[in-house]
């Protein structure tokens, strides 16, 4: 596997060529290169056999000008401070792309949740959200599941939370299971997003979904649902992945299938999956396949300068959060590959959040078809916008996502002005 970590200053490159774009003055955006907070905090754990494990975690505010901070929390081995920083300001750019009313944040800790047990998973979640507790709130900071994380961690956070508040909290997290206030759709919000470009982008381009070719990386929440979405909208699956491995079917994978192995196999993986005429590949091999879709729905820094100039597939959707290395970007431009940016693409997770937190601090419940209707009514503008702009432009979707938000967010913060 790559280098996993996004560094801050990719990301800053990008921020830097969009604002130049916008004609800004360094003085107007600035503000946007910093995080407004970032907390480490060490986690001591009472461990199932004895002694205490102490694990390290953050939480990252990056930027609360539109609105109260919305990110994720992320269990995994590798994350480092500065790649949660990175993070926290996708999510800030995220949120301004899709026009809802939150600056971005995000939350880690460094730990493998599978070398855990569901009761230290549970200590551990209670012990964090208890130290990151000045910094998070329905108003302020409101977490989301991630890589690691998921359901069940989300209703520990607000369970925890509730406690110490003295009364129950629902709006304080989002991804919590259906009964203690989560949202229908909730869980496939960012998979349904994900399919949705994936779907405009086709139909700009002239071409049908039924038949286009299709690799996924990853096959977690969102690569998960991304590949059930598009095998239901008629995409050929030829290959999926996970941290084990890949399969790969020339004439299409079962997806169903491979689904339902999936959820009879708790923890297993992807290489344990055998059917007719199914070949087992390496994650590097279905990067590099002969598709007309790629979907890295993974994890950061996948599509680097190395693979890049062997990628054959002609539409990048990015599913993951900074998924492609700056240096590999500008290979893809120069191959004339077309690249949806990830602030765009995986926006559905934060908008269905949003929702979700809407429903929570006014006690109403939507129904399915509500959310997923005003879901594709948001990421459907979202998208004109960023396709318009680039075509008007002349520039690649990911500047022409930037520009939009860096616009907004830039906007906010003139009009609030600097403190005091
Ligand atoms: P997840 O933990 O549910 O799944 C991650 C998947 O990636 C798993 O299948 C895992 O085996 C696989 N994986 C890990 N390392 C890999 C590697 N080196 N090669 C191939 N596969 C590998 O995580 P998720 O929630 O599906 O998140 C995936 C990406 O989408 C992340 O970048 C995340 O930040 C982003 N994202 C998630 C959401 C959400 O709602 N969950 C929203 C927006 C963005």
């Amino acid at each position: 596997m790559q280098d996993t970590n996004i560094t801050y200053d990719t990301l800053l490159t990008t921020i830097d060529q969009a604002a130049a774009l916008l004609g800004l003055q360094e003085a107007d955006y600035i503000m946007l290169k910093y995080p407004e907070r970032a907390l480490t905090v060490s986690i001591p754990v009472e461990m199932d056999h004895g002694g205490i494990q102490v694990f390290t975690g953050y939480r990252v505010q990056h930027s609360t000008s539109r609105g109260p901070c919305k990110g994720g929390l992320r269990y995994h081995p590798g994350v480092e401070l500065d790649e949660v920083k990175a993070m926290a300001a996708l999510m800030t750019l995220k949120c301004a792309v899709v026009n809802i009313p939150y600056g971005g944040a995000k939350g880690a800790v460094k730990v493998d949740p599978a070398a855990l047990s569901r009761q230290e998973l549970k200590r551990l979640t209670r012990r964090y959200t208890a130290m990151i507790l000045p910094l998070i709130g329905p108003e302020k900071d409101i977490p989301a599941p991630d890589v690691g994380t998921n359901e069940e961690v989300m209703g520990w956070i607000m369970d925890t939370y509730s406690m110490f508040k003295g009364y129950t909290v629902p709006g304080i997290v989002t991804g919590k299971p259906l009964d203690i206030g989560g949202s229908l759709g909730r869980r496939e919000a960012t998979g349904r997003g994900v399919t949705l470009i994936t779907r405009e982008t086709l139909h700009r381009l002239g071409r049908p979904m039924l038949g286009t070719t299709v690799a996924i990386q990853g096959m977690g929440a969102v690569g998960g649902t991304t590949a059930k979405l598009l095998d239901l909208e008629g995409c050929k699956i030829v290959a999926v992945s996970d941290v084990s491995g890949g399969l790969y079917k020339r004439s299409g994978l079962d997806i169903p299938d491979i689904l339902t192995y999936m959820q009879d196999h708790p923890g297993g993986f992807l290489s344990g999956y055998n059917g007719e005429g199914i070949k087992h590949i390496t994650n590097e091999a279905l990067l590099t396949l002969d598709t007309d879709i790629l979907i890295p729905a993974a994890l950061e820094n996948q599509l680097t300068l190395d693979v890049a100039p062997r990628v054959r597939a002609k539409i990048i959707v990015e599913a993951a959060n900074g998924p492609t290395t700056s240096d590999a970007d500008r290979v893809f431009e120069q191959m004339g590959v077309i690249v949806v940016p990830d602030i765009l693409v995986n926006a559905g997770g934060v908008v269905v959040s949003y929702f979700e937190w809407i429903q929570n601090i006014q006690s109403l419940t939507w129904d399915e078809e509500a959310v997923n209707r005003t879901l594709e009514q948001i990421m459907i503008r979202a998208f004109n916008e960023i396709w318009q702009a680039a075509a008007r432009r002349g520039i690649t979707l990911r500047l022409s996502a930037y520009m939009l938000a860096i616009d907004r967010v830039v906007k906010a913060k003139k009009i609030r002005g600097v403190f005091p």
